[in-house]
């Protein structure tokens, strides 16, 4: 019998062909155009995935938040109706408008942020993999980074590091080839790793050349099990406490030589030029950050739409001096403001969503520009909300105390507000602002 929460559209394409398909699409298939008009395919997604949220997330946020554990249940429920998995990430990453992905995670975060982070952490490993992979890594590996529906399995990417944050170059971990064994020796510390340690996959970033800087890296697979890859310390956070943070330590950690992703042979070829003084390694780069920005833009809107429609909700019931709340001015001109500033964020996502899916050139950081708002609407709309909730809204008895300390984070991963701007800046300027 099929589960009636079951993913619309479920047995549409399997994620190789699809996979597939968007391989093939740059050999000619027109670009479709922006649209706000959502497919039915696309509401009928949005209308599961916040079924699931309202359902099964939202009733989960506070307890797991307060146990700052991986929430495996809500996970297992995710993967058994097809939210968790690669077919589903398939599904909604792959769509030519870039929306689905955006929606999804909107619609997830709304539900919780600490939560969603659990379920959507993996992608970030994912997307590591099909972005550099070869075809085969990505066929052996990316299936493993989730496991089975019956047996859910997370992937962590770990690049920072304690004195590598913003500044990737700095990265001190390094990986050295042992030509005998065929096998790459890893050794270095990772921080704040989303799955760090509890990952049955971990995606490294090491140095394989300290003297080329970011040019100098390259990614490996670190298959389960593993000698010599080990959590260290987890991180007491101030919110997303439901989503595990911890540094991972890599301590002559040997892996077969086909855990390079994009081989050796590419990485070889690549180091070659480098050396030789071509420089466009850095820009690919740029254009895979850009790409996922607006992915994690749409969880911070998520945040921000549920504090908003909770502090609306609540502004009509409670009254002071007579008369609901919201009938002041005050309260309802912050309302207003709050909406406003959440559909403009999300705005820009979507612009950014379809770009990055579609390859047009991100000319004006259009993925920083959305990363930057929607993270900022997120934390000033959470805050607005405890305030029009007054005394109630400072507690841990209203969900908007959680969402504000989620949406903090918005500001600081995946690249700072600051980094963003500065992505921002020297685009439009051309100056290689400091
Ligand atoms: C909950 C959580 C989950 C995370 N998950 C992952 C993960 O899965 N994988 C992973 O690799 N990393 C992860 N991170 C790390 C995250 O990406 C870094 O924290 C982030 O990039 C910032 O680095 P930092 O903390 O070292 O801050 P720093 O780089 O030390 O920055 C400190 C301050 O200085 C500012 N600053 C730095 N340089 C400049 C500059 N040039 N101009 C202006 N201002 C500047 C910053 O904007 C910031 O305000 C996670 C972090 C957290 C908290």
């Amino acid at each position: 019998m099929s589960d009636s929460r079951e993913r619309p559209n479920l047995n549409a394409t399997p994620a190789e062909h699809l996979v597939e398909q968007a391989t093939e699409e740059s050999d000619g298939d027109p670009t479709p155009a922006f649209s706000l008009e959502l497919t039915q395919d696309q509401k009928d997604i949005r209308d599961w995935v916040h079924g699931f949220a309202a359902d099964v997330v939202r009733p989960a946020a506070a307890e797991w938040d307060e146990r700052e554990e991986t929430p495996w249940p809500v996970i297992q429920e995710a993967a058994k109706i097809g939210l968790y998995g690669y077919e589903g990430l398939a599904q909604f990453w792959f769509d030519r408008s870039g929306l689905t992905l955006p929606i999804v995670n909107e619609e997830l975060f709304w539900g919780d942020a600490g939560i969603g982070m659990s379920i959507m952490g993996t992608s970030l490993a994912v997307a590591a993999i099909f972005g550099q992979g070869t075809p085969e890594q990505m066929a052996e590996w990316i299936r493993q980074c989730f496991g089975t529906a019956d047996e859910p399995k997370v992937a962590a990417f770990c690049s920072s590091e304690p004195d590598a944050g913003s500044d990737v170059s700095a990265i001190r971990t390094n990986a050295r080839y042992d030509q005998a064994r065929d096998e790459w020796v890893i050794n270095g510390q990772k921080a704040w790793a989303t799955n760090g340690g509890i990952a049955d996959v971990h995606v490294v970033i090491a140095s394989v050349d300290r003297e080329l800087g970011s040019r100098g890296h390259a990614a490996f697979i670190i298959p389960p099990g593993t000698d010599g890859c080990q959590q260290g310390a987890k991180a007491r956070k101030h919110g997303l406490r439901a989503s595990h943070t911890a540094d991972v330590h890599l301590d002559d950690c040997r892996v077969p030589g086909s855990c390079l992703l994009g081989g050796k042979e590419k990485l070889d070829e690549r180091l070659a030029r480098i050396r030789e003084g071509e420089h466009g390694q850095s820009q690919a780069a740029m254009q895979t950050f850009e790409a996922s920005r607006p992915t994690v833009g749409s969880q911070a809107i998520g945040i921000a739409r549920a504090a908003y429609e909770y502090a609306l909700d609540y502004a009509k019931q409670r009254r002071q001096f007579g008369r609901a709340i919201v009938e002041n001015q005050a309260i309802a001109f912050t309302l207003a403001d709050m909406k406003t500033e959440i559909d403009a964020a999300r705005l820009l996502v979507w612009r950014a969503a379809w770009m990055g899916r579609n390859q047009i050139p991100f000319t004006n950081a259009e993925g920083s520009m959305s990363k930057v708002k929607a993270g900022e609407v997120a934390v000033w709309v959470t805050e607005r909300a405890i305030q029009i909730l007054g005394g109630n809204g400072y507690t841990r008895e209203f969900p908007v105390e959680r969402m504000h300390r989620d949406a903090k984070i918005y500001d600081i991963f995946e690249g700072t507000a600051e980094i963003q701007r500065l992505v921002i800046s020297r685009a439009l300027s051309g100056v290689q602002i400091k």
